[in-house]
């Protein structure tokens, strides 16, 4: 649904959606057309493309209604307004619970749209995940020493010149009733239950023998495994690591251990301290999810990182959001102060490329490049991408 007064504009919004094919479209010329015509019923709407300024029933307060009646459809915000004013509306339309894909800023091109109802096609994916019901931890434990949990790998990429340097093992649950589980599904339960420490060693040991079957066939990829605090809270910990990475012959620099940036831990004191180690012993730190916690810059302060990812939410529509490359420039700055390597996380669309590229991110890493994959599928993905970078 497109809700705009200005009947230009409306019109070069429809015909764009057409050419992208986009089945079935309504236009609405302000909220109160929209409310009307939802309210009439009809298919459930996928995506709404709503101007802040019109007459009558502004945008602010149609979201608002469209919050209120719970519909499921997502919002792109398009507007001429100053982009933090924007941006301040779409906090507020995320607040209320609906999935805000971007802000539109005038004039929309096929690309800009295009971009947004791909984002939609992603979060439906992710609703849907979030919404499912939830795992039971003797279930979990089973899964685990079974081995039906085990790790997918997405690729990260040099900017500069689209090499492959490492991938990133991310955890996936082949459940035999409900198909691939991802991790918000499991990974808060593994970590409230204390079956993290036999999660991460299963992820651990997958992900290292993986990157050795690398080494055999010729690759120097790094390989990052993530380590979720109360693991990092254990004893012994680093020493683990350690003699497992030394067992298969694979030098510690190859792997990177990524840790989140929102230290709430209870055992501060011994999490510090297997970071420290790890370091000392030579694996690559990196700093996950940069952006979203809160002790930030104490933290960075403090902690051996040799690399800091900034999260994906930096990353998403950044072109069309001057806050968000404001932040992503200095994001890339202060890696490049401290001497650490940037990575940006959910690199999903030609211009995110092109921008992190023009700030000097180092690496990328996201839909744009690849999905995670499972192992069978990496080598012969390698080959292709190296043929085409
Ligand atoms: P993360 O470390 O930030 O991992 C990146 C997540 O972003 C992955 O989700 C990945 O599939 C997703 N992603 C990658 N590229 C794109 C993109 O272009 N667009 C979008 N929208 N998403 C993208 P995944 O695999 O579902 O993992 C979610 C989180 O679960 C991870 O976030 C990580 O924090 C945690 N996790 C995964 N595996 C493990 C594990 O073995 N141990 C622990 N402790 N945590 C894990
Ligand atoms: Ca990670
Ligand atoms: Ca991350």
């Amino acid at each position: 649904m497109v809700v705009e007064d200005q009947a230009v504009p409306r019109r070069i919004a429809v015909e764009i959606l057409r050419d992208l094919g986009v089945a079935e479209i309504l236009q609405a010329e302000d909220g109160q057309d929209a409310l009307e015509l939802i309210r009439r019923g009809g298919a459930p709407l996928d995506v709404i493309i709503c101007d802040l300024d019109m007459p009558r029933m502004d945008g602010v307060e149609f979201i608002r209604n469209v919050a209120e009646a719970n519909l499921g459809a997502s919002i792109v915000l398009a507007s001429a307004v100053e982009a933090a004013v924007l941006a301040s509306v779409e906090a507020m339309a995320r607040s209320q619970g609906m999935a805000v894909l971007g802000v539109l800023e005038k004039p929309v091109t096929p690309q800009k749209l295009g971009d947004m109802l791909a984002r939609h096609g992603s979060m439906q994916a992710n609703y849907a995940r979030l919404e499912a019901p939830s795992v039971d931890p003797a279930e979990l434990e089973e899964a685990i020493h079974d081995r039906h949990i085990a790790p997918h790998f997405q690729p990260m990429v040099r900017m500069s010149d689209g090499r492959i340097i490492g991938f990133e093992a991310l955890a996936r649950w082949s459940h035999s009733e409900r198909g691939t589980l991802h991790p918000e599904m499991f990974i808060p339960i593994a970590e409230s239950s204390g079956l993290i420490d036999p999660l991460t060693w299963v992820m651990l040991e997958c992900a290292v023998a993986e990157a050795v079957r690398w080494r055999q066939a010729g690759h120097r990829w790094t390989i990052s495994v993530n380590l979720s605090l109360p693991y990092l809270e254990r004893q012994g910990v680093a020493d683990r690591i350690a003699a497992l990475v030394e067992r298969h012959a694979l030098q510690p620099g190859s792997v990177v251990l990524e840790v989140t940036e929102s230290l709430a831990a209870t055992q501060i004191a011994q999490v510090l301290g297997n970071i420290a180690r790890l370091r000392m012993k030579g694996f690559g730190i990196a700093i996950d999810d940069y952006g979203t916690g809160y002790a930030t810059l104490q933290q960075l302060s403090r902690m051996p990182f040799t690399e800091l990812k900034i999260d994906r939410s930096f990353v998403s529509g950044s072109p069309d959001r001057p806050n968000l490359h404001a932040i992503l420039r200095s994001s890339v700055e202060l890696a490049r102060q401290l001497n650490l390597g940037s990575v940006a996380e959910g690199v999903e669309t030609a211009s995110e490329w092109h921008q992190l590229d023009s700030i000097g991110c180092d690496v990328a890493q996201g839909y744009l490049v690849a999905p995670p994959m499972p192992p069978e599928s990496l080598l012969g993905w390698a080959t292709a991408w190296a043929g085409t970078a």
